[in-house]
């Protein structure tokens, strides 16, 4: 019961916070890590009601025991009983294992293993997965607002190798940068017909309910689609996300506390509809400006989230 009563603390103050996302241009996704990496530092005051979320969430390197759960908003909750995806499996493989972001809700690691299963069909070797959730989702410390449930995936613009990767080679290797230097279009050189069907192919999976990807890969995808235009409502265009696209899958039918996102629009978000991307001040928008807009943005959604989250990750069982 103590636990419900924890679950129930979060979900309400998650709740009331706004999911504000934005990620920026200058935030590189996939940084290489640590084949070493040294423990976090333990906290002074962990059980201090301002000790920030995502320092305890950070911490924690096992899920919470138990059913899967989703709990709260992709952008303002936490994880309980997840799963990890395998680094090594027949048409994927994990990128940078320091980061132990390959956590999710089965319903997620089941959505990648179809989706790497699908792609080789379509003649993509297999998928480089990126960040999912940390073992308790939760807060991250850095890069990331969104992937808090477990339901949240980085897929990379490059394809599997036909080996199984080192360590080194998962913590160092480079993403493929799919959009043109001056983000007007994708680059020719790195684009393939393989990148814009490996999309379309994930849209195609009923549980997914929404791709991020840069605004140059959505102007490319709208001019590639031909005549089925139906899947591309799910495409949206978002900064960044030119080394890999971000898919987010529906709340699992088991996650009753699992916060829904609105669906996209209807439209397939092409034509005037991307003007706005490629307006200079989007695409190159004062630093200044841009950091304390999100700042702000941010600081009363964490400092409720900070608190609630922070329930879950210490509780025991
Ligand atoms: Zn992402």
């Amino acid at each position: 019961m103590r636990v419900a009563a924890r679950l129930i603390a979060v979900l309400a103050l998650a709740a009331a916070s706004p999911a504000v996302a934005q990620e920026k241009h200058s935030i590189d996704p996939t940084p290489p890590g640590s084949l070493n990496p040294a423990p976090l530092p333990p906290l002074h005051n962990p059980d201090a009601p301002s000790t920030p979320a995502k320092e305890l969430f950070a911490r924690k390197s096992t899920p919470f025991p138990g059913q899967p759960r989703s709990i709260g908003g992709y952008f303002d909750g936490c994880l309980a009983g997840a799963v990890p995806l395998p680094i090594t499996g027949p048409t994927w493989q994990v990128m940078r294992l320091s980061r132990n972001r390959n956590w999710g809700n089965p319903e997620l690691v089941r959505f990648i293993e179809r989706l790497a299963e699908n792609a080789k069909k379509i003649g993509w070797n297999g998928l480089l997965v990126g960040d999912m959730s940390q073992p308790r989702g939760g807060p991250m410390l850095s890069e990331h607002r969104s992937h808090q449930i477990g339901l949240d995936v980085d897929i990379w613009f490059t394809p599997m190798p036909d080996h199984v990767q080192s360590r080194e080679e998962r913590e160092f290797r480079s993403g493929t940068d799919v959009v043109a230097s001056d983000q007007l279009d994708v680059d020719p050189e790195a684009w393939t017909h393989t990148h814009a069907e490996l999309i379309r192919t994930a849209t195609r999976d009923p549980a997914v309910i929404r791709i991020l990807v840069n605004a140059a890969i959505k102007k490319a995808l709208c001019r590639e689609a031909g005549a089925d235009r139906t899947w591309l409502f799910k495409v949206r265009p978002w900064y960044g996300h030119a080394e890999h696209f971000h898919v987010q899958i529906a709340c699992p039918a088991g996650s009753a506390e699992c916060k829904p996102q609105s669906p996209p629009h209807p439209s397939d978000g092409c034509g005037h509809k991307l003007d706005f991307w490629f307006k200079e001040s989007t695409l190159r928008p004062p630093a200044v400006q841009t950091e304390t807009a999100a700042d702000a943005c941010q600081l009363t959604a964490r400092m409720q989230a900070d608190r609630s989250s922070a329930v879950i990750v210490g509780g025991q069982t």
